[in-house]
């Protein structure tokens, strides 16, 4: 399918030293910065997860991160979800986490928390794909419609579990980008609460791609206060609704000031990608 995935062998578990020293840094450095917005922003140390943004990393490079410290990864595409899910389930559990939806087919899991590591799916997820994501990731960002929802909710019932997902909201308008209509955000949030087989946690957007921070920080805001509407509605199966992921390399420190929850960061932590 996607051109790179050719050209790079996203199951390679073995990276140099020099590499895994660099992403090292980099997850450091992100650390840093995010308790450094936290602070400035008044907010509790520890407020704000970093979620590392995986998209053409193989699972060496993802490993080193984790052994940085990140506790928690994100795909964009179900192709890569699949061709990393085992290798990296297998060197999480030989690290004594469990992975994802993954949960307790190995006998290391217990019910520590800071002994799992959550798998998110934060990019487009076409329904023929549900299937193959739902048994690794346990969360999906990216839902943008009551049919998706819908879509995912039926297969979740069917497994027997209950998928956690976030309602990713459009709040720059730009037509490049996936998400509902803000206007719409609450209505669909509160469909999405009633749905079973769905946890409804939060709510997900990708900061406006321009350089006035001003117009970024109004989005984040805007989901914010999108959020605090769904929780003081307090409709039935809204009161999860807690997370606001929001924040990438460029703009993490004004998401974290209007409030995210949950930063996804590729860059900062990997270098710059060679494929899309
Ligand atoms: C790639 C990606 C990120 C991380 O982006 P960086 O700029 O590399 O930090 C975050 N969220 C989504 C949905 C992405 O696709």
């Amino acid at each position: 399918m996607t051109a790179y995935m050719d050209h790079k062998d996203l199951a390679n578990e073995t990276i140099d030293e020099g590499r895994a020293q660099q992403i090292a840094d980099g997850v450091h450095r992100v650390l840093d910065r995010i308790a450094q917005a936290e602070m400035e922003a008044g907010r509790e140390p520890g407020s704000v997860r970093l979620l590392a943004a995986t998209k053409t990393r193989d699972v060496g490079e993802i490993m080193a991160a984790i052994d940085a410290g990140v506790r928690m990864i994100g795909e964009n595409r179900p192709q890569e979800v699949i061709a990393k899910a085992e290798g990296l389930a297998r060197q999480c559990a030989a690290r004594g986490f469990s992975l994802g939806a993954a949960v307790g087919e190995d006998d290391v899991h217990d019910d520590n928390p800071e002994h799992h590591i959550p798998f998110h799916l934060i990019g487009q997820l076409q329904s023929n794909k549900i299937g193959k994501v739902l048994p690794v990731v346990e969360t999906i960002e990216s839902v943008d419609s009551l049919d998706l929802a819908q879509k995912i909710a039926r297969r979740a019932v069917a497994r027997g579990i209950t998928a956690g997902v976030l309602l990713e909201v459009n709040e720059s308008g730009e037509e490049s980008k996936s998400g509902c209509d803000p206007a719409q955000a609450v209505d669909l949030a509160q469909q999405i609460g009633t749905l079973e087989g769905l946890d409804l946690q939060g709510l997900m957007t990708i900061g406006a791609h321009v350089d006035d921070e001003a117009v970024i920080r109004r989005g984040f805001a805007h989901l914010r206060e999108t959020r605090d509407r769904i929780l003081q509605a307090g409709t039935p199966g809204t009161a999860h609704c807690h997370e606001l992921s929001m924040g990438m390399t460029n703009d993490m420190a004004l998401a974290i000031a209007e409030g995210s929850t949950i930063v996804r960061v590729g860059t900062a932590i990997f270098g710059p990608r060679a494929f899309i």
